[in-house]
């Protein structure tokens, strides 16, 4: 006899992470901080290991305080999770069930497809245009009764292309307002276009909740921070499914010394977005079609060349992360790893 589980689960695949990197190699494959974190980070991190043996607080009221001081937004609308992944699960929990349909961009962030499958609900996927972006007019005409959730990936994961601010404020106009509309910003420190402002939309309409994360920009990887702002009927149910505890002190404490530290942090910020941009010309002059990013990353449309484009860079110390016969993302590293990037374009025969 074979046990009871949900069907359903089949068709979720496990999270694929980004591969790990031999010692010694550039980890470009997961879109992380390659600096290591910073000194005032780490001490408010050991300051908090003196009482790993509690519980850390729920409401993690340092952290929503400061969140909500920087945005001047009540801390009633900011709800946090074990990293913005665990704030997406939260709000398609909250708002979605059998049935109910959550609609996203295709290609984007990999996590969308297995965590709306896992709530049950019904994936609805609309294929990004052909300059990679969000296709706006084609998620109106996908709206149905049973749409609860779109979200909106700005800048896009893996693309790098952004959704600029007339147009996706006139999206947003367009969507019911019995409909949420999701701005996961996970990179919109990168953004140097005329941007949208999800925070700006927030204000602005009923129905939009802006997801941020310390993942990215703030290079707390490894700690599982991220919030949501959203409206208060949302928020006080995000607060109802998320994991008790999930944020640990450890992670709380490194968040506010991190929004404490934005001025060192704006630096190493300012560094990656430089070396996204060598990256992209570089790219751009081997003949590589490389699109335009705002993120912390460049996506090649490598298409059927993409396996040999990965094992040149395999070759020369780089690890990626590749779509097959899609194409490949390259996180923004360090000079010295956009400079083994460019070196390994030039190798003429890879050993795939
Ligand atoms: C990396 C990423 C996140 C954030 O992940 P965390 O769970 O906060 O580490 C959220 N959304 C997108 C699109 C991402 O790429």
């Amino acid at each position: 006899m074979t046990l009871h589980q949900r069907p359903s689960l089949q068709e979720v695949p496990a999270y694929k992470q980004g591969k790990p990197a031999a010692a010694g190699a550039s980890k470009l494959s997961s879109n992380e901080s390659p600096h290591t974190p910073l000194p005032s980070v780490l001490a408010s991190i050991q300051e908090g290991l003196a009482t790993i043996h509690r519980y850390p607080s729920i409401a993690a009221p340092e952290l929503t305080g400061a969140l909500s001081q920087q945005f001047d937004i009540p801390a009633e609308h900011i709800t946090l999770g074990a990293g913005s992944v665990e704030v997406a699960a939260q709000l398609i929990h909250a708002l979605a069930a059998e049935g109910d349909e959550v609609m996203y961009a295709w290609r984007s962030f990999e996590a969308y497809p297995s965590l709306v499958r896992i709530a049950g609900a019904t994936p609805v996927e609309v294929p990004l245009n052909a300059e990679h972006c969000h296709d706006l007019p084609a998620m109106l005409a996908a709206i149905t009764e049973k749409t609860r959730l779109i979200f909106i990936c700005n800048p896009n994961n893996p693309t790098g292309t952004v959704v600029q601010a007339e147009a996706l404020d006139e999206f947003i106009n367009a969507v019911p307002r019995n409909v949420l509309v999701v701005v996961d910003e996970a990179y919109v420190h990168f953004d140097r276009s005329e941007r949208a402002d999800g925070v700006a939309l927030f204000r602005k309409y009923p129905h939009v909740a802006v997801l941020h994360t310390f993942s990215k920009a703030y290079g707390l990887a490894g700690l599982r921070v991220g919030y949501a702002i959203s409206p208060l009927e949302v928020a006080a149910n995000l607060r109802k499914v998320a994991v008790p505890f999930g944020v640990s002190d450890l992670a709380q404490r490194a968040a506010v010394a991190s929004l404490a530290a934005i001025e060192e942090l704006s630096v190493r910020i300012e560094e990656v977005v430089t070396q996204r941009e060598r990256m992209y010309e570089g790219l751009a002059a081997a003949g590589y079609p490389v699109v335009k990013s705002q993120a912390n990353f460049v996506w090649v449309d490598a298409g059927e060349a993409t396996e040999l484009l990965e094992a040149k860079l395999s070759a020369g110390g780089v690890v990626v992360r590749a779509f097959p016969s899609e194409g490949l993302r390259i996180s923004s590293g360090t000079a010295e790893d956009v400079d083994r990037v460019l070196a390994a374009l030039t190798v003429k025969e890879a050993t795939a």
